[in-house]
């Protein structure tokens, strides 16, 4: 059977239809494509005009015990958790070369799926090709340890053996990449899967199935279920016979997932949400300052867990620096994320739009004041899609409420500090914990002002980078765990202490 992948969209009068493969995008369990058991499906949409992409089945819960099932099988008798190191990362390895031989159709389907830009949905697809890489090399590196018994006729060794079935569920806004943050190092460790992206997003992770399907992953070891979270999602984190659930999604749904979890006592990984302080002293050279705002509040619509949506800054520059990003972000072109001279594409849905929306006239009731933005786009071209211009909210505190909630989209709050206590104050006056930056030009500041904000990542005159070797998660209410570095995979692993006495004698503690 050819099972190369299909993926390639053109634009219809009825909006983007798969081009060779128009067919129902199914679920994958135990190495087959199958139809939901109840027949049920769904559609997808562009955000950029709302037109239906393609429709796919909509998993129940009968699916979710074969899904499971599959997993369980192929964890306790498949060949997979037995696999050499040498095999988990040849595996890998091949996927990620079918990702770069895919590269731009893959990005063009995560631009549809998500209304994100071609050239942001390309450095997703090689992000994503690097971490299977990464995970590839570290499968062999990161074996185990020998431990000092002090005792020469004994030898002590810890052994890292796979969790089991892990239940892997990314959200909507980097739907490609936040799975393959959870699958390369599940499969690096010897685990069987079961994902299930957001009904939003679906089509990547189609993809990515298919083509770790294509490279030869054993059956029952990728296992793919789509449908809506509180159903499908519900049902998988509830089942018993998983082992580990890795999440990545907002505050309330971690929450829920981590009571699920507790029966059965399963591991669970989190990565949720952030309010993400970024802080710019007086020194900081301004034009680089302002730039830099711009990008980590609005990259991909402000849809980022540690998009820079708190802008905190020092007294002497507030003025100029909020008129000078003020007036870029109003000239940032948005459009369709095809078009090569859009800036930045739509939010992810109506709904989302109408929840963003009413977190801004709360904010302007609470007493911000709206420096930019605010509104949907004038004009007629992108009145079908789920535009929202970048916004801008000054005159902010910590007590206003879109200082404190996680908005999620294109809105920049402003406050200002006089000293550098008040800014590390003010940086760590959230419950998250996920990441912020701080941009000054005395490097002594800017290493205390690092070490003193509690985030899992912080920027130094920079804002967004992120490393397949470098752990990603969150202090506070960001989350459990980290994602990527060996603490990434070390997720997936437990370890096994193995004593072994090579002489065995009595040792007589009791005389009897
Ligand atoms: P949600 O929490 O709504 O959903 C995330 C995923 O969980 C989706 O696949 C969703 O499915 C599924 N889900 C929803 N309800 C349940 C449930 N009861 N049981 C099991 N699964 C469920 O988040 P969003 O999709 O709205 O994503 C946005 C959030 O994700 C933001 O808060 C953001 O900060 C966070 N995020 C964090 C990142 C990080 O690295 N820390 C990275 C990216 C996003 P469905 O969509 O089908 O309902």
């Amino acid at each position: 059977m050819d099972v190369r992948t299909n993926y390639v969209y053109k634009r219809t009068h009825s909006g983007y239809r798969n081009d060779e493969d128009s067919g129902m995008k199914e679920l994958y369990i135990a190495g087959n494509r199958t139809e939901a058991a109840s027949g049920a499906s769904y559609e997808t949409l562009n955000p950029a005009d709302a037109s239906v992409l393609e429709t796919v089945s909509e998993a129940g819960p009968a699916d979710v015990d074969r899904a499971v099932a599959a997993a369980r099988a192929a964890f306790d008798t498949g060949p997979w958790p037995r696999t050499t190191a040498a095999g988990r990362a040849a595996l890998l390895t091949a996927i990620a070369g079918l990702l770069q031989r895919d590269r731009e159709a893959l990005a063009r389907t995560e631009t549809l799926d998500t209304g994100k830009t071609l050239r942001e949905s390309r450095i997703d697809v090689d992000d994503v090709t690097a971490v299977l890489r990464y995970y590839a090399g570290l499968a062999d590196g990161h074996a185990g340890r020998v431990a000092d018994t002090g005792n020469p006729d004994a030898v002590s060794r810890i052994v890292h053996e796979p969790v089991g079935v892990c239940a892997l569920i990314a959200p909507w806004n980097y739907p490609l990449l936040q799975m393959s943050w959870k699958l390369a190092p599940a499969l690096a460790a010897g685990n069987t899967t079961v994902l299930k992206p957001s009904e939003l997003t679906p089509l990547t992770t189609i993809a990515l199935v298919r083509l770790a399907e294509e490279a030869g992953v054993p059956p029952g070891v990728v296992n793919l279920l789509l449908g809506r979270g509180h159903t499908v999602g519900q049902a998988l984190v509830a089942h018993p016979g998983v082992d580990l659930i890795s999440f990545t999604g907002g505050l309330a749904t971690g929450e829920k997932i981590m009571s699920a979890a507790a029966r059965g006592v399963r591991r669970v990984a989190l990565e949720l949400g952030g309010k993400n302080p970024n802080i710019v002293f007086a020194d900081a050279d301004l034009d680089t300052a302002v730039d830099f705002a711009l990008t980590a509040a609005f990259l991909h619509c402000g849809q980022v867990c540690s998009a820079g949506s708190r802008l905190i800054l020092q007294d002497a520059i507030h003025d100029e620096f909020v008129a000078d990003l003020a007036e870029r972000a109003g000239a940032i072109r948005l459009g369709d994320g095809l078009d090569p001279e859009a800036e930045a594409g739509p939010l992810v849905s109506a709904a989302h739009r109408a929840k963003v929306e009413r977190h801004i006239s709360g904010a302007l009731a609470e007493g911000a004041t709206l420096l930019a933005g605010g509104r949907r786009p004038a004009g007629p071209e992108l009145a079908a899609g789920f535009f929202l211009r970048p916004t801008v909210l000054g005159g902010c505190t910590c007590a206003t409420t879109v200082v404190r909630e996680e908005v999620f989209a294109p809105v920049v709050t402003v406050e200002r500090f006089a000293t550098e206590d008040e800014a590390v104050r003010l940086g760590n006056d959230t419950d998250y914990g996920l990441a912020g930056a701080v941009f000054t030009a005395e490097a002594g500041r800017a290493e205390r002002v690092a070490r003193a904000l509690r985030h899992g990542t912080v920027w130094i005159n920079d804002f967004h980078p992120y490393l397949p070797q470098a752990e990603w998660g969150g202090f506070g209410k960001s989350g459990i765990g980290r994602e990527l570095g060996p603490s990434g995979l070390e997720e997936y692993q437990e370890k096994k202490h193995i004593y072994h006495n090579i002489r065995p004698r009595p040792v007589r503690w009791f005389r009897g």
